[in-house]
């Protein structure tokens, strides 16, 4: 028997119990046993006098009293029991529970749990057994088994599967990891997990488990990396360094350390023949564009064709500006491709984009048409969006043109995230800001207190900036998003009226009029812009100083400091002001940590310990694996543990040759991972 059969070929499990598990996703008895308990009861004897109020306390005792019932109405009922609990006599109370009346009787043996209620010498039972504890577990494992069937059953079934299966187990972890970390073996680590003797044993399993889970995961991701770098080959981008170097020393500024940093490495990646899928990840305003602009400039330099692409037509056209502006008098031919391009120019585009005539194309989704085709790409960057860098890597290579890809995001995502969600590439960060940047000053102030802001607002309108006013976002309706707006766009139009212009933005807008109103804004024709969160992203007004964010405690901190970076963009000294009521603790430390520092990688993290893994990224695009076992705030050291022992396993001869490797081996063939695939 191998723990891969059927949970049928345990005696004491036959079809009908096979068929309820089969609910919870368990057909083999291996399903079974690594059907963890989220929990643990703890059943062990308590000293009563040692134990204070309102403590779970279990003891055994002896019925001392007839039981008596009171009824209190409708369905409700009070059992109460004396027990001589060795040697203290306590009651013992049960809520609605009076057919148990004919199971107690004076002079018999049970053992209780429940709340402790000291002063009135009283345990208010909440489980209870016939007979003493030896009977009983000390910590019981509960499992999750959406009413499917009795807890109780389905301990049964477990005793019962890892009686039978013990050593049938199929042992992943080799002697040589288990030795180093002092992991426990399979067999040992199963009954941990579900019969712990203590507490340190499920500890113990547990670490075992999500060092198992992290290791097979981050083979697959390393496994897929590698197979990539070694079926993908690039092309070997042979830039010309004299005019790269006179490129970097024909801009209006001198690149900081971190950009002169990344740019190396990037253009390594580009000279070697290895196909870069690389994430560059910059806090807001670490000057990625020009980045990208040095490195689509070097792919340029040697006869190839770059693309940009950014997630909306203002991003896009503000790179098209920049990126133009610097590149042009190099004799880059620029264009720039959206949704708005009118047909006849789109056509010329088209053509001059297949004879190569343009150098470098610029703008948003149209450039993943079809019918949008390059010459000879050598580089393709994305902005902001790394999803929709996926799905665009796909159509390339659908096109069989296999360039280099670089994803740059402006949401700094904690190391461990990093590695996880973007496990199978490489990661460059910009984390230093050009010098002289001031930080933009953060206040947290009550949701009555807007006349002092708007006082404030007024003294930098005076002195010729402008506003943004971001208004509430509301999950579940972007109907009350728009609402809300429209609401303070209306209350702000009145109280600047005739002073000052107030314009309104919001995601329901026509992309062309939302465009219009960014463009008024950026030209200076709107003093203050009330808006939504769709001014998030990228966009850049440096004359704006001033950021006065609603009901604040809505956004998480990274959305929060993505906000925030709209301001702060010029010489000025820039202002954000929070509005918010927090109701809980964890809500008033995410604004009071928002006054204290502008470092997005920090808030990142903050972020990430604050709210979990899963509301990181938001909903939509979260691109996180499930972990069975593994928790990627807590377990974040076992993670890049995994992560270097898989990248050592994966170069060294043993792996691919050693028996012991065998089952880790196999998970990784399954994976998909060795083809390079990425299926989760
Ligand atoms: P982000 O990384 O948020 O996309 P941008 O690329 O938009 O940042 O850069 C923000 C601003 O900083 C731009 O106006 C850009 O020209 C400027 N900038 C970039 N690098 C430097 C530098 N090394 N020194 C001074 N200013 C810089
Ligand atoms: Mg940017």
């Amino acid at each position: 028997m191998t723990s891969l059969n059927a949970v049928t070929s345990l005696k004491g499990i036959g079809k009908a119990a096979a068929k309820q598990l089969e609910q919870l996703g368990i057909v083999t008895i291996h399903d079974l046993v690594m059907t963890f308990p989220y929990r643990h009861d703890d059943f062990r004897l308590t000293d009563l006098i040692e134990t204070p109020h309102n403590e779970r306390v279990t003891v055994e005792g002896r019925v001392e009293s007839e039981p008596s019932v009171l009824f209190l109405g409708r369905n409700k009922s009070r059992l109460q029991v004396r027990l001589l609990a060795g040697n203290h006599l306590v009651k013992a109370v049960f809520f609605n529970q009076h057919y148990l009346k004919d199971r107690l009787s004076p002079g018999m043996t049970v053992t209780v749990t429940g709340k402790w209620d000291r002063g009135r010498q009283l345990i208010n039972v909440s489980n209870f057994k016939e007979g003493p504890k030896v009977e009983q577990l000390d910590f019981e494992p509960v499992y999750s088994l959406k009413g499917v069937m009795h807890q109780k059953t389905f301990r049964r079934y477990m005793r019962l599967a890892l009686d039978e299966s013990a050593g049938q187990h199929e042992e992943s972890l080799p002697q040589v990891l288990r030795d180093a970390y002092r992991l426990a073996g399979i067999d040992r680590a199963l009954e941990m997990i579900h019969f712990p003797s203590n507490l340190q044993d499920v500890k113990q399993a547990r670490r075992r488990f999500v060092y198992e889970e992290l290791l097979l995961f981050q083979l697959k991701m390393m496994g897929i990396k590698k197979a990539r770098k070694e079926a993908e080959h690039g092309v070997a981008i042979q830039y010309n360094l004299e005019l790269v170097k006179n490129f970097i020393s024909s801009l209006p500024f001198e690149l900081t350390g971190a950009q002169k940093r990344v740019v190396n490495e990037l253009c390594a990646e580009l000279k070697s023949n290895t196909r870069m899928n690389r994430l560059l990840q910059g806090d807001v305003g670490s000057g990625k564009t020009v980045v990208a602009a040095v490195v689509l400039y070097a792919a340029i330099t040697a006869g190839y064709q770059g693309a940009l692409m950014a997630p909306t037509e203002i991003l896009a056209e503000q790179h098209a500006v920049s990126l133009a502006e610097w590149l042009e008098p190099h004799g880059v031919t620029v264009a720039f491709l959206a949704g708005s391009t009118k047909p006849k120019a789109r056509k010329q585009l088209l053509e001059n984009l297949v004879t190569g005539e343009i150098d470098l194309l610029i703008g948003t989704h149209a450039l993943i048409q079809p019918n949008v085709i390059f010459k000879n790409p050598g580089l393709v960057i994305t902005d902001e969006q790394h999803r929709f860098g996926v799905e665009q890597r796909r159509v390339l290579r659908d096109k069989g043109l296999n360039p280099d890809v670089l994803f740059m995001t402006a949401t700094p995502i904690p190391r461990t995230l990093a590695i996880t969600a973007f496990g199978e590439m490489d990661v460059s960060v910009l984390d230093e800001l050009p010098a002289g940047r001031k930080l933009i000053e953060t206040h947290w102030l009550k949701e009555d207190s807007l006349s002092p802001v708007l006082k404030k607002m007024e003294s930098e309108l005076l002195a010729g900036r402008q506003a943004y006013v971001i208004c509430p976002l509301i999950e579940e309706s972007d109907k009350l998003d728009v609402q809300n707006a429209v609401d303070v766009h209306g209350q702000l139009s009145t109280y600047f009226e005739g002073r000052y212009t107030v314009g309104l933005m919001h995601g329901r807008l026509p992309a062309d009029v939302k465009d219009d109103i960014m463009r008024a804004f950026g030209a200076g024709e709107i003093d203050i812009l009330v808006s939504t969160t769709v001014v998030e992203v990228g966009v850049n007004v440096p004359n704006a100083t001033f950021m006065l964010i609603y009901d604040a405690t809505r956004f998480g901190l990274a959305q929060l400091h993505q906000l925030r970076g709209r301001v702060g963009r010029g010489a000025e000294q820039s202002y954000c002001i929070l509005l918010a009521d927090p109701k809980t603790e964890e809500g008033k430390e995410r604004m009071q940590t928002m006054t204290e520092t502008n470092d997005g990688f920090l808030l990142a993290e903050k972020d990430l310990e604050l709210r979990g893994a899963g509301d990181f990224f938001g909903k939509k695009q979260s691109g996180l694996p499930e972990f069975k076992v593994a928790d990627l705030v807590h377990d974040y050291r076992a993670l890049e543990t995994a992560r270097k022992d898989a990248e050592i396993l994966l170069e060294s001869s043993n792996f691919w040759t050693d028996d012991e490797y065998r089952i880790l081996k196999q998970h990784l063939e399954k994976s998909g991972a060795l083809n390079g695939e990425r299926i989760d």
